[in-house]
């Protein structure tokens, strides 16, 4: 299951200014659905509301045709898996970072989630400026880094649904490939809404919208949205 949809959705944040003017998309159970367009389009609202951080002004936002208003808050939030762009790490071990995914996972699932999201180098050092019982040294992680532990938690916890906010962020081309295949590997199979800032990054998608002015303005494959240009 994990079949997404949102219905003629509308939002604002306050009374104020309206974000979304009726946004309707599917992203079917196991498929990869790429939401692109401007700074400020709605994209990460888009991801927001599916947790249910705000409460929509109309329409319907559901998961296997079950209106998620009437989902508890824990089970949306066991049903859905997020890889944001920005991740906050706790002061402890990066293993522990991982298994806070899933806290009843064994020490070598811990392990192997590490290695899929290849950072199993290091699980046993903490974030910067921290030293552990054992008193290895504290690390200091690139944004590129603490992403993977984000993907590793997430790997870990094995969610039927996946929001993936892609980084912006300043990482080198080399580090966006790998993070990207890492991503790609954590997605199969689930259900998955790409929060993008490039078309070129979501060439993998089954399908994509372009969100602007607070509407799908174009939808399709990478291949028909670079021919419309
Ligand atoms: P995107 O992810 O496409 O860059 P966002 O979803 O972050 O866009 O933001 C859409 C619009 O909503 C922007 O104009 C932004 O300023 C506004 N916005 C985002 N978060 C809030 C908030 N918490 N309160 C009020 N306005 C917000
Ligand atoms: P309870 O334990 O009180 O039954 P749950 O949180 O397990 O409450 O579920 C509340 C409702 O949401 C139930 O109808 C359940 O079938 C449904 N539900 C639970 N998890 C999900 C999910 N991931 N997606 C859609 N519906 C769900």
């Amino acid at each position: 299951g994990g079949t997404v949809r949102f219905e003629n959705v509308r939002f604002s944040y306050d009374a104020g200014r309206e974000i979304l003017k009726g946004v309707t998309f599917e992203v079917p159970a196991g498929r990869t659905v790429a939401i692109v367009g401007p700074s400020g389009a709605g994209k990460s609202t888009l991801s927001r509301l599916l947790f249910r951080f705000y409460d929509i002004s109309s329409g319907r936002i559901t998961i296997d045709g079950q209106d998620i208003r009437a989902v508890r808050q824990e089970s949306l939030r066991a049903a859905i898996g997020m890889v944001p762009q920005d991740t906050v790490l706790f002061n402890d071990t990066i293993a522990y970072n991982i298994r806070y995914g899933r806290p009843a996972a064994s020490e070598a699932e811990v392990e192997e989630a590490a290695r899929l999201a290849q950072i199993d180098g290091f699980i046993r050092a903490t974030p910067k400026g921290y030293r552990t019982e054992v008193g290895e040294r504290g690390l200091k992680l690139s944004g590129g880094e603490k992403q993977r532990v984000a993907i590793a938690r997430t790997i870990l916890k094995a969610p039927p649904i996946l929001v993936l906010d892609e980084a912006t962020s300043a990482l080198d081309s080399h580090t966006e490939k790998d993070i990207q295949d890492a991503l790609e590997r954590v997605s199969e199979g689930r259900t998955t809404l790409v929060i993008a800032h490039r078309l070129s990054t979501v060439v993998a998608a089954d399908e994509i919208l372009v969100l602007a002015e607070g509407r799908v303005a174009e939808r399709g494959c990478h291949a028909e949205l670079l021919a419309r240009g």
